[in-house]
């Protein structure tokens, strides 16, 4: 059997400075039923940077109260000028609520990404694992993967309607899951669709969804020999708690 702790892959950090950016919404989308998408633009983008798509940065809710609040969000797609956001509609939470009713003209300010993680090593196939917030850091990484990286996502959505579709130079296979987004808390369906699907050596695979089903996926990979440092995984959300996240799970 061959070792893949000898040669795992490795992730590169790189720091960027944290700084605020003020922002204005020059666009707003209901891209598929549960998921908002926002444009933001402003000469602060000029250089804002993002190096790896699982990059995060804050939105900062009410910025100019005296409570500000802050939430992660993926940088989905940038450039000098615009910056796409893509916010899940869950019911509840002050993002949500501001995505909802956002509107074109309003101000945003945001803050970060304050560093990068990127994944490098010898990958035969990546398999991306999410619930619908990990949608834009998936859908980002399968467009940016230069062709031929042979690539499979299994995502779990409420319905085929909240499906999304990447153009891409890769070999893509994605795999849909169905679940009301009160279910996102089971991580049977993961589970079914991992036991049916046999991973090869060299399968990197990157798990971001609410942070008990992220660390039960974990889990069950490494229960069927999967190497530790061949997975990343991370909470993207907490059932049950405001403004909380797990970004490394580990044992
Ligand atoms: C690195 C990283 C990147 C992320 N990228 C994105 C992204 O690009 N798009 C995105 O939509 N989310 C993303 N998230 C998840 C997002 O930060 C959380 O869902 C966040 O809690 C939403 O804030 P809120 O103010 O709407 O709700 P909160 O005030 O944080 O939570 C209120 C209630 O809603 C629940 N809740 C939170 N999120 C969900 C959900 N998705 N479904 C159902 N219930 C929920 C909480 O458990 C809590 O009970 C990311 C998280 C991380 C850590």
């Amino acid at each position: 059997m061959t070792d893949h702790t000898i040669d795992a892959p490795r992730i590169l950090r790189t720091r960027h400075e944290l700084r605020r950016r003020h922002l204005t919404v020059a666009a707003t989308e209901r891209l598929t039923p549960h998921m908002i998408r926002l444009t933001l633009t402003g000469a602060d983008l000029h250089d804002f940077a993002s190096a790896a798509p699982d990059d995060h940065m804050k939105l900062v809710l009410n910025a100019d109260s005296d409570s500000p609040q802050m939430r992660d969000y993926t940088p989905r797609r940038f450039n000098a000028q615009e910056l796409v956001v893509d916010v899940v509609d869950h019911p509840g939470g002050p993002a949500a609520d501001w995505a909802r009713a956002a509107a074109v003209g309003d101000a945003i300010t945001i803050g970060g990404p304050r560093g990068s993680q990127r994944i490098e090593g010898d990958i035969d196939h990546w398999l991306l694992i999410g619930d619908e917030t990990a949608l834009p850091a998936i859908g980002r990484w399968i467009e940016e993967m230069p062709a031929a990286t042979r690539v499979t996502s299994i995502v779990g959505v409420p319905d085929a309607a909240d499906e999304q579709t990447v153009t891409t130079a890769a070999d893509w296979t994605a795999h849909w899951l169905h679940r009301p987004l009160d279910q996102a808390t089971d991580p049977a369906p993961y589970l079914a669709a991992l036991d049916a699907m046999p991973l090869g050596p060299r399968t990197f695979v990157w798990v971001a969804a609410e942070a008990m089903v992220a660390r039960a996926i974990r889990t069950h990979l490494l229960e069927n020999g999967h190497h530790k440092q061949w997975i990343k995984a991370s909470g993207y959300w907490v059932a049950g708690q405001a403004d909380a996240s797990d970004k490394g799970i580990e044992d």
